[in-house]
């Protein structure tokens, strides 16, 4: 038995297609065809003092084939990212606090006119030097996103390959929670090591009342899958089970909660905490994923791909729909869903299978396709048709 779009009694999110069939409301019909978000990422480099598990460099950090940007070059494209009319920038790396010229680049943002300015970081340093921030912060940072991976400090600090991690990242939440103008945001990732203790530590990360919370599905893709000790991720049903158990103790207290890496089906009656490839231009907190490309793999690479994702796209009705912007993100992430994930046979009579990333390829190729349940009634072509309304750029 499949499943069928939009049960009303179920999440709540408005009459769209009856259990029968019937359309009652197709919210399908909103625009955001020529909706991009406005922020972007500046990945600075790759030094950094932990050694997360699931890294997806971590080889290379390890073996030292990593190298980190000069200042003038993240300089130039924080001037790209105004050019294309960004106002919102995640400085990350690697550890963006282990430069020493931070707080000079979040100066510069903040003067060539980014309204928000934020840094990925593990919170090393900041757990241990409350002045660093208020230095950042007097710079013009006010939005932080940091990562926490257990519940407890073992969990935490053996994913992240340093002990003393977990106490250092609390005392980091609160320093920032203290200074009062930032924004905290988290991120969890979740794999086999610790997908049994997501709701404690969902518990945990809700106590710092974060603006958002983040459960990001282990991927095991690129490096994160060549070390000698890979994390493996043994069911997606199991993990996308814990983690709506845990959203379900917390609903409505977080303003924004994001499930990232996992398919609809698996997260039925939470869709609109989902988020996918295919959404990621409309998000207010994603980055804009051409300047990403653009910056990392160079021109060449960039053209190849919106051109390989477009003849992918082409029946895609918001694709026709959209405008020329538009067109090249959508192809884009076509190209990337094309490259990194599967389907079974049973998503080709999915009634979402237009907004639907599929499961990881490495994941699916060792698990199949099995745990996936088709969706019946009308076929959704709109990708923010889950998305709630102030989520979206
Ligand atoms: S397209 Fe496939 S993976 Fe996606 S929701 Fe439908 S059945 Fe699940």
């Amino acid at each position: 038995m499949g499943n069928t779009v939009e049960n009303p009694e179920n999440n709540g999110r408005g009459n769209l297609v009856t259990p029968d069939g019937v359309v009652i409301f197709d919210r399908a019909r909103e625009n955001h065809a020529n909706v991009v978000t406005k922020r972007l990422a500046i990945n600075m480099g790759f030094k950094c003092n932990l050694r997360c598990k699931f890294c997806y460099y971590l080889r290379d950090i390890r073996a030292g084939n990593t190298r980190d940007l000069s200042t003038d070059e993240v300089k130039r494209r924080l001037r790209v990212g105004r050019e294309w009319g960004k106002e919102a920038v995640d400085l990350t790396g690697g550890e963006p606090t282990m430069r020493s010229d931070l707080p000079l680049l979040i100066e510069y943002a903040r003067e060539i006119g980014y309204r928000d300015i934020c840094i990925i970081t593990n919170g090393w340093r900041i757990g241990s030097d409350a002045s660093y921030l208020a230095r950042l912060v007097d710079a013009g940072l006010n939005d932080i996103l940091m990562s926490l991976h257990g519940a407890q400090a073992p969990i935490h600090d053996d994913l992240t390959g340093k002990p003393g991690a977990f106490d250092r990242l609390l005392r980091c939440i609160r320093n920032v929670k203290e200074q009062g103008a930032v924004r905290v945001r988290l991120n969890h990732v979740v794999c086999e090591n610790n997908f049994q203790t997501v709701q404690s530590a969902m518990d945990l990360m809700v106590s710092f009342r974060p603006d958002s919370i983040n459960f990001i599905v282990f991927q095991p893709t690129r490096d994160a899958f060549k070390v000698e000790e890979p994390i493996r991720l043994l069911s997606y049903r199991q993990v996308a089970d814990e983690i709506k158990a845990a959203i379900s103790r917390h609903r409505g207290i977080v303003p924004h909660i994001n499930v990232r890496d996992i398919p609809y089906c698996l997260m039925k009656n939470f869709e609109e905490h989902v988020k996918t490839i295919c959404q990621l231009q409309y998000e207010k907190v994603e980055w804009d994923y051409c300047l990403d490309v653009l910056f990392k793999k160079g021109r060449t690479f960039y053209t190849a791909s919106v051109m390989a994702g477009a003849a992918y796209s082409f029946c895609n009705p918001y694709f026709i729909l959209s405008d020329v912007d538009n067109k090249k993100h959508i192809a884009l992430q076509a190209a990337r869903i094309y490259t990194s994930r599967m389907k079974g046979p049973q998503c080709r009579r999915c009634a979402v299978t237009q907004i639907c990333d599929g499961l990881v390829k490495d994941y699916a190729e060792r698990n199949g396709c099995g745990e996936l349940v088709p969706y019946g009634g009308r076929r959704i072509s709109n990708p923010t048709y889950f998305m709630p309304r102030d989520e979206i750029e």
